[in-house]
């Protein structure tokens, strides 16, 4: 038993406590005494306040309320207008989920109705909110979790004792240094591995789609073994950072994984669609469905400023990133006050039109590691760049003149960013209304979007509370679901909108549009992300009108007679703020490292940071090891 376990109980009544154990790295404490679990809340209080650990009483099993009764009771209790759509139980944790439309009333005044749910059936409850789209993946992922119940339980509390049960390393001396397995001076497999005196932890693990001979991260070096690993840190959904996290657990890993729940959602879903995009293109899928069930499984989510031990000497907080739903700044602290890194990973240090601008405040930072995907000296955007401008124009003009409107889109990010513009647009009658198409993994991870509102900025939040106007709700869009439906699309008479995935034109069903649509002059190609270096969509930017599709008999010679432009808002801090962001940056730190980008983006980067704020910076390359302290 973990010692913080035996000093916890020493301070309890005896034989008050049935069981005690971890979830990750909070402490759960079961009761069978009824009126131990009823009285005891301050006590527990105090030891919250004595240990500064999150620690919970929890009714046992044995003791709670029989469950259809329990339902019964709570249905009671909830006033109606809450609506009340699922009631979750989940056994071994004594706990019940309650999804409901207005989660606020469920709460009552103070937690009031949840403190009578609590007292009369001896379940927990937790409320949530029923997103307003029916999100397959959302469910999915729950069922795994109750599915398993057991065996989640006894995942969390095995993760609980390695951080709580003392070093097993034991080398005091060594250097906390960070290894770059990928994404230095490129773009598109972001792997960092974080080496303490005590721990292994690994910084996103992604997968370059745009290139084949630089797809993986480095995995062939003495220090990386993915079954020693401690923790995996995902800072947010996008396939460069979180592609290849489910076949770490085919390597062998059996750890967790921490992220926000929006970006184990969303990362699940871009998972599934990579398996399926390579079973399409006829090759075998690097990991399998179940490599990405186990993910799921032993993934422990965080909220935005939630503190969170994760092995002896590591205590992590995700911020805000501002770049995609839930993507997170990753604060780092090492070794009781050692060292205190900072890992920006993608950042949106500016306006956006869905999330708050990146956070920048930390109690301490010696080291920040921070992207540079714009960072080179072209990369300021122009003020008088305009990007809603833009995009009404090329819309308004193809609508006009009766066309057809392509969006490749990354699938997060942007393409609810470019829903949300065009629901204005349409709203303030600037635009006449015409079909919008939401091609599958888009309606998905649109559906996410309205399960986690309280990610989105608050411009967002007022038009779906307060407004009771749900963006994302409106009629025009509409969801395409399968390839008979996407040929419905493309053989439609008149103007439409369509945002499909992959946004680089690497796969998925923008190729199969772009094929159809590419030589009718009428339409028009809009570019919404970055284009990596060797991509289809890279190659059209750079002007390239004709290229071949397919391979074998399916091969095919596709000329482009459509229109082809860009339209610059970006999901990224542009030169200018990332500039800002290190100004702004508190406490500033002693050293930048600059990565995420193109070599000589990441170069011209960090010469300016270090001329202008006169901080010691280093631009590492593949492979190369730094060393903190
Ligand atoms: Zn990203």
């Amino acid at each position: 038993m973990g010692n913080i376990l035996k000093e916890i109980l020493k301070k309890l009544p005896e034989d008050s406590i049935s069981e005690s154990g971890f979830e990750g790295a909070n402490i759960v404490l079961y009761t069978k005494s009824r009126e131990f679990f009823l009285e005891a809340q301050s006590q527990i209080k105090g030891l919250v306040n004595e240990f500064k650990k999150r620690i919970e009483l929890r009714p046992d099993p044995s003791i709670t309320m029989e469950t259809s009764e329990a339902q019964k009771k709570i249905r009671k209790i909830i006033p109606k207008e809450v609506k009340i759509d699922q009631v979750i139980f989940d056994p071994p944790r004594s706990s019940v989920i309650l999804h409901v439309d207005k989660p606020g009333l469920a709460i009552g005044k103070q937690g009031s109705l949840l403190r009578e749910i609590k007292e009369n059936t001896f379940w927990i409850p937790t409320i949530k909110r029923t997103p307003p789209i029916k999100s397959k993946i959302i469910d999915e992922i729950r069922s795994v979790l109750y599915e398993n119940a057991e065996d989640r339980k006894k995942f969390l509390d095995k993760t609980g004792h390695r951080i709580y049960d003392g070093w097993i390393r034991g080398k005091k001396d060594e250097w906390v240094r960070l290894t770059f397995l990928g994404g230095a001076k490129e773009v598109g497999r972001s792997a960092i591995l974080l080496q303490t005196p005590e721990s292994r932890v690994l910084l996103d693990f992604g997968y370059n789609v745009a290139s084949e001979e630089n797809a993986y991260p480095y995995m062939d070096l003495p220090e990386f073994h993915p079954k020693d690993l401690d923790a995996v840190i995902v800072s947010h959904a996008h396939i460069d950072h979180s592609g290849l996290v489910p076949f770490l657990f085919k390597l062998g890993y059996d750890g967790p994984v921490y992220c926000t729940a929006p970006t184990r959602d969303v990362m699940s879903l871009l998972q599934l669609d990579f398996i399926k995009i390579a079973r399409e293109s006829g090759k075998d899928p690097i990991y399998t469905s179940e490599q990405v069930r186990k993910m799921v499984l032993n993934t422990i989510t965080l909220g935005f400023d939630e503190v969170a031990d994760i092995t002896p000497d590591i205590r992590i907080t995700m911020y805000n990133a501002g770049h995609i739903i839930g993507s997170s700044i990753i604060h780092i602290h090492i070794g009781n006050g050692l060292h205190n890194l900072v890992y920006t990973s993608d950042l949106k240090y500016g306006k956006s039109i869905l999330l708050p601008r990146a956070h920048k405040s930390f109690n301490r930072v010696e080291s920040l590691i921070i992207e540079s995907t714009y960072g080179g000296k072209e990369d300021y955007r122009r003020a008088d760049d305009n990007p809603d401008e833009k995009l009404k124009e090329a819309i308004k003009t193809t609508i006009g003149r009766g066309g057809k409107v392509l969006m490749p889109v990354l699938g997060s990010g942007r393409a609810q960013d470019v829903m949300v513009m065009i629901a204005k647009m349409i709203q303030n009658k600037e635009l006449d209304s015409v079909p919008i198409y939401i091609d599958g993994m888009v309606w998905d991870i649109t559906a996410i979007h309205t399960a986690y509102p309280e990610f989105l900025n608050r411009d967002i939040r007022d038009m779906i509370f307060k407004k009771d106007n749900n963006p994302f709700l409106m009629p025009e869009f509409k969801r395409v679901g399968s390839p008979k439906e996407r040929d419905k699309v493309i053989n439609e008479e008149g103007a439409c909108i369509i945002l499909a995935t992959s946004g680089m034109l690497t796969g998925g069903p923008s190729m199969k549009y772009l094929k159809e649509l590419a030589s009718n002059d009428k339409n028009t190609l809009i570019f919404t992300c970055y284009q990596a270096e060797g991509s289809l969509g890279r190659r059209i930017m750079q002007g390239e009108r004709e290229f071949t599709l397919g391979s074998g008999r399916s091969r095919e010679l596709v000329k482009l007679n459509l229109d082809v432009s860009k339209i610059s808002v970006s999901d990224h801090s542009d030169r200018r703020e990332l500039m800002n962001y290190v100004r702004d940056i508190t406490p500033k730190p002693r050293k930048v490292i600059v990565q995420h980008g193109e070599k000589g983006k990441c170069m011209d980067l960090g010469y300016s940071i270090n001329k202008k704020f006169d901080i010691e910076i280093d631009v590492p390359s593949d492979i190369e090891s730094i060393r903190l302290k």
